[in-house]
């Protein structure tokens, strides 16, 4: 259809308001600076949600710390708090600036949530959290639990057969799933994910071998969404994770900042107004990295700034804020596919909770190709022996970015930062990998040495 209308305009109407959506149409990479970003006290006067909201969600994991360290013994060395390692990565950091033919100032760090326990991305963050959140408000509501008792009571075959009445439901493209489907089924719930066409089988598998009820769908990750919701809703002891606009989700995943800042401080790594922090967050729906970004924002307000990383053909978070339209609008409206694969990012419509929460405080979103995915993580594994999943490279394209792009070089002069730039400190959010079989894993490493023997 040529003259199709989005929002009451058409396309070529669109563009004229915002060219970068000549090149994102046309799935190039891009690199785009929020013009409404904002010093940050001004900018958290208009959100709602508060620290006192994340720190009830560290409280709530830490009352949790006992039965998660009972049922799932890889937690039992972190005292049942499911986190991650940050390492730095010197070798792939000369890699990249060789690769890219560019400097990159300031030291190089990952994230490693591709190592978290339990379901090995950094929906065992968000996901978990709000697992444990419902299971919680339940036994409390039916007087079986108290906040002052130990949590590790839940494993028992009482709490299994209470929590056995209710049901739990999400709609994902593969991980999120798994850490709903995994930590419900140990709970005792019953647990249904409704899985996009993209995800890939051996999560399907797992899923069922946990207890997990699995449906699968032709089409992309909002009709499982959809159709999830639709489910869910019908039964009133069923509750839908929704991935579009839980807050609980977004909470679980902001508890990262606190304890990424105490790593950091145990590294002697300052962060201040002269040693700024860039952290750079594969983002899908918006949920994982909007609420990390938010943990991080509170942690260290203008002196971290937070780029989000997306597939070229998923951009749904930049065309949603780079419009101010968030959620009214799909990457699909604009003629753009939505087929990439990194699993995890394939998502075409963003969370308009999250977009609308960090309009003023998102300092800018990128693009990815995939088969640069691939390149990166064959690189990764040959410099640094890390393994991760396609998804979980977008994060590092942006540290090039942000010194070899026109609109990178303008942030940095706009917010005074070019004259501290040795003192940056860069953190890649590793997003995923540790669970990808090692058949799989091994055919993503030689499609990526392949991809750059053409280079
Ligand atoms: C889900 C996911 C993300 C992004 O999280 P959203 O909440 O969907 O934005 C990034 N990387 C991986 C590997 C993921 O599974």
């Amino acid at each position: 259809m040529k003259n199709k209308m989005i929002l009451g305009k058409s396309i070529e109407k669109w563009k004229e308001e915002y060219p970068l959506l000549n090149k994102l149409t046309s799935t190039e990479e891009v690199f785009w600076t929020n013009p409404k970003y904002t010093k940050f006290e001004e900018a958290i006067r208009k959100i709602t949600l508060t620290e006192k909201d994340i720190i009830d969600a560290e409280e709530r994991l830490e009352r949790f710390a006992s039965y998660i360290k009972k049922i799932f013994p890889e937690t039992k060395e972190n005292n049942g708090i499911i986190e991650s390692p940050i390492v730095e990565i010197p070798t792939m950091k000369k890699h990249i600036e060789k690769s890219f033919n560019q400097n990159i100032f300031g030291d190089l760090l990952l994230k490693c949530d591709s190592h978290l326990p339990i379901s090995g991305s950094i929906k065992a963050r968000g996901g978990i959290y709000e697992v444990l959140k419902h299971a919680e408000d339940l036994a409390i509501q039916h007087g079986m639990l108290t906040k002052e008792d130990d949590y590790s009571i839940l494993d028992s075959d009482e709490f299994r057969k209470f929590f056995s009445n209710y049901s739990i439901a999400v709609g994902s493209t593969g991980n999120l799933g798994l850490s709903i489907g995994i930590m419900s089924a140990k709970l005792g719930f019953k647990v249904t994910v409704h899985m996009s066409s993209d995800a890939k089988k051996w999560k399907k598998d797992l899923l069922r071998s946990k207890g997990v009820i699995v449906v699968e769908y032709e089409s992309d990750y909002s009709k499982a969404v959809e159709e999830g919701r639709k489910q869910s809703d019908a039964d009133p002891n069923s509750y839908f994770v929704d991935d579009e606009n839980s807050k609980n989700l977004f909470l679980g995943y902001a508890v990262a900042a606190s304890r990424l800042k105490k790593q950091l401080e145990s590294l002697n790594i300052v962060v201040d107004q002269d040693h700024p922090l860039f952290v750079y967050l594969p983002c899908g729906v918006g949920g994982g990295p909007g609420g990390v970004a938010f943990g991080l924002k509170l942690a260290y307000k203008d002196n971290v700034h937070c780029f989000f990383a997306e597939p070229t053909h998923s951009p749904c978070m930049l065309i949603g804020s780079m419009t101010g339209t968030h959620d009214k609008v799909c990457v699909q409206d604009f003629g753009i596919d939505n087929i990439t694969a990194a699993d995890g990012l394939a998502v075409g419509r963003a969370s308009g909770f999250v977009g609308r929460t960090l309009e003023n405080l998102l300092s800018g979103v990128y693009t990815v190709n995939d088969d640069q995915l691939y390149v990166l993580l064959s690189a990764l594994a040959d410099t640094e022996n890390f393994y991760l999943e396609p998804s979980a490279l977008a994060g590092i394209p942006g540290v090039v970015d942000l010194f070899k792009t026109e609109a990178g070089e303008k942030y940095l002069e706009y917010n005074n930062l070019k004259d501290k730039m040795k003192h940056f400190t860069h953190i890649v959010w590793a997003t995923g990998g540790s669970m990808v079989p090692k058949v799989e894993m091994n055919q993503y490493y030689q499609y990526g040495i392949t991809l750059s023997s053409l280079k």
